[in-house]
């Protein structure tokens, strides 16, 4: 059986002598097939299995295995390359999204689309970094709650973010546990990068100092919530941004 898709490239890794395997987001979740003589120099499928690229694909399906038949590029987002910081930002996300995102997801491929092109328009890359975060958490299943207090479920008075507890607690709550209160322009950001739809990303540009905890709280509590390893794009993406 043959099938069509569009995906992004998040990563190939080559095996035999000329042939990849691909992984692709698509709008129906993570998929990987084989791409056959992709690393020979006359292969006409080579642009539209690259890293980063947009591409329709055409793959043959037989049970669980897939490989590619025609790859046609759509868009390589080569104008990204020269920025170092737009670079990296986009390796923090795809790491990020290989290492915790649901395979199954629908959801997250607008968000990804949408990063792409804010990037492109020079919109802030910390903030679309922080909203596709926010979505990937959704997707992990370690929600975090952003609308009411995680405990009581009172919608007023909310003062704290408790990543051990599972996100926004009230007044009356964060007494049990720490008399910390966060102030209101974090709470609101927290509650925005959960909320915002995909095409608004570039709707609000985030305070960089906000941005900046909320990036590593985030890459945190994912970590914590997985195996504990360590993102080598996230030190990278630090260093290439003037904070
Ligand atoms: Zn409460």
């Amino acid at each position: 059986m043959e099938k069509e898709i569009e995906g992004i490239v998040l990563r190939q890794v080559p095996y035999k002598e000329k042939d990849k395997i691909v992984t692709i987001i698509t709008r129906k979740g993570l998929l990987s097939f084989d791409a056959r003589g992709i690393a020979s120099l006359t292969s006409k499928n080579s642009s539209s299995c690259n890293l980063f690229s947009l591409s329709n694909f055409t793959l043959n399906e037989k049970g669980n295995y897939l490989s590619l038949k025609q790859g046609k590029l759509i868009d390589s987002h080569y104008e990204l390359y020269e920025s170092l910081e737009s670079m990296s930002a986009i390796q923090l996300a795809f790491e990020s999204l290989i290492r915790f995102m649901d395979e199954n997801d629908t959801k997250i491929y607008d968000y990804v689309l949408s990063f792409f092109d804010n990037l492109k328009k020079g919109f802030d890359s910390m903030t679309l970094l922080v909203i596709l975060l926010a979505q990937l958490i959704k997707s992990s299943g370690y929600a975090l709650e952003y609308s009411s207090c995680v405990e009581c479920g009172n919608k007023k008075n909310i003062v704290q973010v408790n990543y051990r507890i599972g996100g926004f607690l009230c007044y009356e709550c964060a007494k049990k546990y720490n008399e910390i209160h966060d102030d209101k322009d974090y709470l609101k950001s927290f509650r925005y990068v959960f909320m915002v739809s995909y095409d608004m990303m570039n709707h609000y540009e985030l305070d960089r100092k906000i941005a900046s905890r909320l990036l590593k709280e985030f890459i945190d509590f994912l970590n914590f919530n997985f195996d504990n390893k360590e993102i080598k794009a996230y030190e990278i993406y630090k260093n290439s941004i003037i904070m």
